[in-house]
């Protein structure tokens, strides 16, 4: 009876219990979203430690994120009503790999002090690599090699185990001799990166029978969540691992697989039995987190995929409303309604910190933050920066900045090389050096060096070249509303170019927030409006620890739940993605599909759906349609709240077999309000404190800038110059001069950069 059955298994129902009990053999629990799988794995946890069947030492448990591990592990202590000690083998598959690889890192040449790097030190790295062996990096971009790197590493191959397919990607066929460039450049650094975590320990397990030997004795059981979304090497790993004991138990669903795009197979969960002849299959179909309504509206969504094993779920949880389909004119009112139902919500008592917002894309995040700090409600953006504090954010922010306040010496020094224009660390120096002696602002001082002999002929050129730019950005500035001005710099910078050369996902996204923060300028005249809500934008980081909405993506809700869930941007080209539509392919629909049931079934009480008729794209007003996963949710489920036409109601009309889903879209010049002209004169001449005339002579003629020239050097006083020696003055216009050195010959620099001799 119930008095007999220990606490962790207490609430469990009866495949649960079985998942728990079954503790000899392979098991495989494949169940449906809010099934009690992760409650399950750690009751199995708490029941293998209470029973004494292993120290926690002797087990290993991979959760998906540090922080379900962190919550596992308080929850197991809790069930055994005893703090446990030491369970040294729970965590993500990265921090497990590292933990092992301290103890075996001289078996592949590192020290067990050995660093782990980061992306931006791996594209540093790889830059080196590319530049010391005569490669066009801008042919040949380092992140599309970091992320060739990182899919081979994912795939458990070394550089000696690339096939001619897996080669061809990069430089002609010369990825795989980077790749091993690259990773003897590591082993000299006594460094590995994410990658070579689980890469490394593979390579000692395949190769040193005695280390896997070991793992394979001590670990008599391994528990593994999120099993749909693991890759090869950590399949392989795994695989090999639990070889001995065979005492494997892995839980997932199909449905929810979601990192294809990184790696993951969910070939994994259903070759399984045939990987573990005679596993015992547990479904689980009882869903205890959401409504019916909730579960209704997932499982017919779900119910479009081709590929997949197909399972039902049922609820006992009682009533609640249908998942609301909310029809909106645009983003911005978008925004306005969520944050309209957020504060009904609280005035109801809901607590902020159980209501989530999950998008599709980092971009949409922006729309929600500016609304939220304009009605003071607090969020926290989780898995990510906060949306202006991206770093391709804060680049063109720089670039504007610049444009805007010439003496902005930080915006400047972030920019002056990004996009990299080769300028490095000397001209740094120089700069820096002549503004401290003149007094000038770094760029007006970069401006007069680049006019002198002081810089190489290459660097000064470059700095020649971007102050034109910067001048004649100034004059359309005058004319051209902020956000065309953005389009105009991010293009001729080459910053967009530098992106899009990347071809990857995180160069697509970043791409994404770009052209974000160009549909948030279109809603102010004047640069100076903008930039100022922008820094009080990023002034509003509250220290405190008051209850938060939450702003995450889907992808990093995986496996969370919140009371009230706002799903907003569901229309074709974010949800499913411009990408996934590219692509076209089945399987990519299929991942976005899969993505959308995620979304929905982190939902306990209610879920909320948005789509907007218009988004603005590149200052054009478009019309935009519902996403086809509104139309396929069943519509029982559904309430649909909408003053427009169209919704789900016209892809119910049969609008979804359509082979073309834009052939429909229309577009149309925006309207603006109000007129752009006077106002951004005004605003320069009053705001951002550079009126129009002074900047351009900031940079026309940097000479006639108010650097004062020295009294002390006339023409035909001798004097000495670090890079050019001796000579005699010649010429003197301003603070610039010109010497007749006795080596260098004739040469024009700048006054402060002279002694008298
Ligand atoms: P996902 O697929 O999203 O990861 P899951 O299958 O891992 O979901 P859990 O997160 O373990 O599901 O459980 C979902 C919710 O149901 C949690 O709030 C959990 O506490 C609760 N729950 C799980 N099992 C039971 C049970 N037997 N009785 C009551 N509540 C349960
Ligand atoms: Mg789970």
């Amino acid at each position: 009876d119930d008095g007999e059955i220990p606490l962790y298994a207490a609430r469990l129902n009866a495949p649960q219990r079985e998942a728990v009990l079954t503790t000899e053999g392979p098991v495989l629990m494949l169940a449906g979203a809010g099934t009690g799988k992760t409650a399950a794995l750690t009751a199995r946890l708490a029941h293998l430690v209470a029973t004494r069947r292993a120290w926690p030492s002797e087990i290993l448990c991979v959760t998906f994120t540090n922080k379900a591990a962190r919550e596992m592990r308080e929850r197991v202590a809790h069930h055994l009503g005893e703090a446990v000690e030491g369970m040294p083998w729970l965590g993500t598959f990265h921090s497990i790999g590292a933990k092992m690889l301290r103890r075996h890192a001289e078996l592949v040449g590192l020290q067990s002090n050995y660093t782990i790097i980061d992306t931006d030190d791996q594209l540093r790295l790889l830059k080196q690599l590319i530049a010391d062996n005569d490669l066009d990096e801008k042919r040949w971009p380092a992140r599309q090699l970091a992320g060739l790197i990182d899919r081979w590493k994912n795939k458990g191959l070394n550089p000696e185990d690339l096939d001619a397919v897996e080669n061809e990607g990069y430089a002609n066929g010369r990825g795989q001799q980077f790749y091993r460039l690259y990773q003897d450049r590591l082993k000299a650094l006594n460094a590995c990166d994410f990658g070579d975590l689980l890469l490394h320990m593979l390579n000692v397990f395949r190769r040193e029978r005695d280390v896997l030997a070991h793992y394979q004795q001590r670990f008599k059981y391994i528990l593994v969540d999120e099993y749909q979304d693991t890759n090869q090497v950590q399949y392989l790993w795994l695989r090999l691992l639990a070889q001995e004991r065979k005492n494997i138990c892995v839980v997932g669903d199909d449905d929810q697989s979601i990192y294809s795009w990184r790696g993951a197979e969910v070939a994994n969960i259903l070759r399984f039995e045939k990987d573990f002849p005679g596993a015992h299959v547990v479904r689980l179909e009882q869903n205890y987190r959401s409504t019916p309504h909730i579960l209704g509206a997932a499982s017919g969504l779900i119910d479009a995929n081709s590929q997949r094993l197909g399972k039902s779920l049922w609820t006992e949880v009682d009533g609640g409303d249908k998942v609301r389909v909310i029809g909106v004119w645009d983003a911005p009112e978008e925004a306005r309604r969520v944050g309209e139902e957020i504060e009904r919500l609280e005035r109801e008592g809901a607590p902020l910190d159980r209501i989530a917002i999950l998008v599709r894309a980092q971009y949409q995040t922006r729309e929600f933050e500016d609304r939220f700090i304009q009605i003071g409600l607090n969020y926290r953006i989780v898995g990510g920066f906060r949306f202006y504090e991206r770093a391709e954010i804060r680049d063109a922010l720089a670039y504007l900045r610049v444009i805007a306040q010439p003496q902005d010496d930080l915006a400047f020094e972030r920019i002056y090389n990004q996009p990299k224009r080769g300028l490095g660390a000397k001209t740094l120096e120089k700069m820096h050096q002549h503004a401290r002696r003149t007094g000038l602002p770094l760029a007006a001082a970069t401006l007069q060096l680049a006019d002198s002999d002081e810089l190489p002929a290459r660097a000064a050129n470059t700095i020649g070249g971007l102050m034109r730019q910067f001048l004649a950005w100034r004059e359309q500035a005058e004319k051209a509303t902020p956000a065309e001005l953005l389009r105009t710099v991010l293009e001729e910078t080459g910053y967009n170019a530098m992106l899009q050369a990347e071809k990857t996902a995180e160069a697509s996204g970043r791409l994404e927030n770009l052209s974000e923060l160009a549909r948030a300028m279109e809603e102010y005249e004047t640069l100076g409006d903008f930039l100022e809500h922008v820094s009080l934008v990023m002034d509003n980081e509250a220290g405190d620890d008051r209850e938060k909405v939450t702003i995450m993506t889907i992808h990093a809700a995986k496996g969370l739940e919140f009371d009230n869930v706002f799903l907003p941007g569901w229309e074709e080209g974010v949800f499913p993605s411009q990408r996934a539509l590219d692509e076209g392919g089945l399987a990519s629909l299929e991942e976005e599909r899969r993505l959308a049931y995620v979304a929905i079934t982190r939902a306990r009480r209610r879920c909320t759906i948005l789509h907007a008729a218009n988004r603005r794209i590149y200052g054009q007003w478009t019309s935009s349609i519902p996403s086809r996963f509104v139309g396929e949710l069943p519509a029982d489920h559904v309430e649909e709240e909408t003053t427009l036409t169209g919704g789900a109601s016209l892809w119910r009309a049969g609008m979804s077999e359509r082979e073309d889903p834009f052939a429909h879209v229309a577009t149309s010049r925006p309207e603006r309000s109000g007129s752009r002209g006077p106002g951004w004169q005004r605003a320069l001449s009053t705001g951002y404190d550079a009126t129009p005339r002074r900047v351009r002579e900031t940079t026309r003629s940097a000479a006639s800038f108010a650097a004062k020239p020295r009294t002390d050097v006339t023409v035909g006083q001798r004097v000495f110059h670090d890079k050019f020696g001796y000579g005699t003055v010649t010429g003197q216009e301003g603070n610039r001069l010109e010497i007749a050195f006795e080596q260098a010959g004739t040469k024009r620099v700048i006054d402060s950069f002279v002694t008298l001799a």
